[in-house]
């Protein structure tokens, strides 16, 4: 009954894995959940504020498709000033988080049999929503540190290479493309002609590096690049579901066609709130900043001394990505069996690399209490330990 599409959908591991948490908690037992993909942060105030003063002021109805213009505009500032790129507000569209935004950019931009060139480790969002568009997805295996570069871009393009998927910092691995690899990714995609879907949602989460926008580089390589961003991380606003995208008028136009028809634009009050957060200071984006470097520091410094693991230090986003293949054998045989009795014998939920193209990994997310990653850490050094008697 159900279309192929669908049969043929893999839902999200990383939800999966918080529907686990819950029926935990629900059934009153007890988790150190380590394995969130969202800020542990409440909303800074101010921004909230502006919510409920828009609720008080009537914003309750439809707003323009793409976003309000005074968003718009402010977006198309913050990409200037931030990121180096100008795009003028009607290159600005704003959407139900990321999520929805990539998915129309997948939507209007992929023809049956086109192929997305994905780095992986990576989000599998990417790879369902291309395959949605009914693109083919190529996967582009990486090794540690999981950089991806040029010439790991070019060994997969073939003539129905349609997109480059770029996430950085990365969602799992934290790692980080240099601009110097990012300049020769840019070279390449103006001289293939290919799309870059540049998904930067992590660049307020980085530690001691700068964040460069591949579509900084010029006019060439900001036609065939769809920036993509939202308010998720860096103002702690998951639930608020509103992300955007910069992108040439031809494609915002498709995607905003698109979106006319599928969830008429995004929430009112959150695009109200959403002024205010790039309007506002940016003294709570710092401290969460300084807070993730903390744990990060943490995570590291622990996760070192454990010696049948191994992994980079993420140089930013707030997950801890490593190798357990020295851990797997008869008792667990993949990193999914290992998660599993890990939350089972120890309470601790972390998401198996299966989720992220990575078997043999875990992805453990510091967005955390200092006390909870403690306690986390010392009871996985303990299940290691207590697996090796
Ligand atoms: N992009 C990446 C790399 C993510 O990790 C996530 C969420 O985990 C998103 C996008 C989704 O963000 P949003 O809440 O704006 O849909």
């Amino acid at each position: 009954m159900l279309s192929k599409r669908i049969q043929n959908l893999i839902p999200s591991g990383t939800i999966g894995a918080q529907a686990e948490v819950s029926r935990r908690i629900a059934a009153g037992l007890p988790v150190v959940n380590l394995s969130l993909g969202e800020p542990d942060f409440p909303t800074p105030a101010a921004i909230s504020q502006k919510a409920i003063e828009a609720i008080r002021k009537g914003y309750t109805h439809y707003t323009p498709v793409p976003g309000i213009r005074p968003l718009r505009e402010l977006i198309a500032k913050k990409f200037l000033s931030d990121n180096g790129i100008a795009y003028a507000p009607e290159e600005i569209i704003v959407g139900v988080g990321t999520k929805q935004i990539l998915y129309s950019a997948f939507q209007v931009l992929c023809e049956t049999g086109d192929e997305v060139l994905l780095p992986i480790p990576a989000w599998s969002t990417y790879a369902e929503q291309a395959k949605l568009a009914g693109a083919t997805v190529k996967l582009i295996p990486l090794q540690p540190p999981f950089r991806v570069t040029a010439r790991d871009i070019e060994k997969h393009i073939s003539s129905a290479t349609k997109i480059i998927v770029l996430n950085s910092p990365s969602n799992p691995t934290g790692a980080m493309i240099s601009e110097g690899e990012l300049k020769k990714i840019a070279s390449l995609a103006v001289r293939k002609n290919i799309f870059v879907i540049s998904d930067e949602i992590y660049e307020k989460i980085i530690y001691g590096k700068k964040h460069i926008s591949i579509a900084s580089f010029g006019e060439d390589i900001k036609r065939l690049t769809i920036t993509v961003n939202g308010f998720s991380k860096a103002y702690a606003m998951t639930g608020w579901r509103i992300g955007y995208a910069g992108a040439s008028r031809e494609i915002v136009d498709a995607m905003t066609a698109l979106s006319g028809q599928m969830t008429f634009g995004t929430c009112s009050i959150s695009q109200y709130a959403a002024l205010q957060a790039l309007r506002g200071s940016d003294a709570s984006v710092r401290k969460m900043r300084a807070e993730f470097q903390k744990r990060r520091d943490f995570v590291c410094r622990e996760l070192s001394k454990i010696k049948s693991i191994s992994f980079a230090e993420p140089e930013g986003a707030f997950y801890a990505f490593f190798d357990i293949t020295g851990l797997l054998g008869s008792a667990y045989k993949t990193s999914e069996e290992w998660t599993r009795a890990l939350l089972e014998s120890e309470g601790v939920a972390i998401v198996p690399g299966e989720v992220f193209f990575a078997p043999g990994y875990v992805r453990l997310s510091f967005s955390a209490e200092m006390r909870e990653l403690k306690k986390g850490i010392e009871k996985i050094k303990h299940f290691i330990y207590a697996a090796k008697k």
